[in-house]
């Protein structure tokens, strides 16, 4: 069976490490398998105008963003076709006909738009566009015949949407649509990384992330500053590490060698956590590590973006190519399902004929 990835981002601002661990990547690892016959990463730009629809130029700006994070961490344009979302008109008209297919209670019950509506105040004028934007989503999967979609643990209530429009849709018209599944990162810290305040996700939005882009000395100043256990007044205090949000990157991010390199004292994580839980670990020594961890995993993709904001032309270039090539495949979805739907009547010679 053809193997197909599809997955994005929404250019609401430049990515972060929570995106780097929840998605991109295993996207870059997926792409270099050489397992998948063909990869789509979108960027979401019409789903980000759902819910900033009077801010065009931060959307505008964003794309660029992304589309360089995409390049810095090893996503290759010659593998994975980096495309613009509303550049494939044909995704909206088959949101259109999918809409047909989802109830307004079945929309209210998506727990991840739930979420989303509370933390953006729009409890009493919710942007029809936002509410419905799980349904665009299942147009964007489906759109490419995906079948497998990396993501983090929030879109696991899309994925399930998606799912369903794709049953409903080949009951009702006859097998047309591919019914992809979701691929959640391997490691708990990694579902849904908390943000540098300890709040549960790391998120655009709520402006507690550290940025693929940030410079070394911000990314230090944000570590340094991290939510850990309010109660570990003094290093000889116990502390807990759950919820403590320095842990959590640690799981995250630290691999064996770097403990072995910045503090070979300990043999393991959980060596080191069971130090932290009886007491005499300060949150310093900690914090001084976990920077060691994130400046060694960001640095290199610093250095990766600093050559591609050099040739700004060519990241515009690379979207464009990846956009026409996301067309035409979408393209060929849209002519599928018109036909099952039925509207495909100029095609349709049975249709054009004579009466008699
Ligand atoms: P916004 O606040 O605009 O929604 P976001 O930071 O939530 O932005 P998205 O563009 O919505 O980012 O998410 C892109 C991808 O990154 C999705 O696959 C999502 O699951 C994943 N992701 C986002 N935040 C995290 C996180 N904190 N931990 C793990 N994965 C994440
Ligand atoms: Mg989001």
């Amino acid at each position: 069976m053809t193997k197909i990835i599809l997955t994005g981002d929404r250019p609401t601002g430049r990515l972060h490490v929570g995106h780097y661990v929840g998605s991109l990547r295993r996207r870059v690892e997926l792409q270099n398998s050489g397992e998948y016959d063909e990869i789509y990463i979108m960027i979401a730009d019409a789903q980000a105008l759902t819910d900033n629809a009077d801010n065009p130029e931060k959307v505008r700006q964003n794309i660029v963003e992304v589309a360089l994070d995409y390049l810095s961490v090893g996503l290759d344009p010659a593998k994975s076709n980096l495309f613009i979302q509303s550049m494939v008109p044909e995704l909206t008209e088959l949101s259109f006909y999918y809409m047909n297919l989802v109830t307004v209670s079945r929309l209210q019950r998506n727990p991840t738009v739930k979420a989303e509506i509370q933390m953006r105040n729009f409890e009493t004028s919710i942007p029809v566009g936002f509410f419905t934007y799980p349904i665009s989503q299942a147009a964007d999967i489906t759109a490419f015949k995906a079948t497998t979609v990396p993501v983090g643990e929030d879109q696991m209530p899309m994925l399930e949407q998606c799912q369903e429009i794709v049953h409903k849709f080949n009951a009702v018209y006859g097998e047309t649509l591919i019914e992809p599944k979701i691929l959640l990162p391997d490691n708990e810290a990694c579902m849904r990384l908390p943000g540098t305040d300890g709040k549960a996700k790391m998120s655009k939005s709520l402006g507690n992330c550290i940025y693929l882009s940030d410079d070394e000395e911000s990314v230090r100043q944000k570590v340094m500053n991290m939510f850990t256990d309010p109660d570990h007044l003094r290093v000889s205090d116990p502390g807990k590490v759950e919820g403590n949000a320095v842990f959590t990157y640690l799981r995250a991010f630290a691999k064996p060698e770097h403990l072995a390199e910045y503090l070979p004292e300990y043999q393991s994580l959980d060596e080191l956590e069971a130090h932290y839980k009886r007491g005499g670990l300060g949150d310093v020594k900690v914090k001084k590590l976990l920077n060691s961890v994130m400046q060694d995993i960001l640095s290199p993709i610093r250095a990766e973006r600093k050559k591609w904001e050099n040739d700004i032309p060519a990241v515009y270039e690379i979207l464009k190519k990846g956009s026409e090539v996301a067309e035409r495949k979408a393209a060929q979805t849209l002519a599928d399902v018109r036909k099952a739907m039925k509207i495909d009547y100029f095609n349709d010679k049975s249709l054009i004929k004579d009466r008699m």
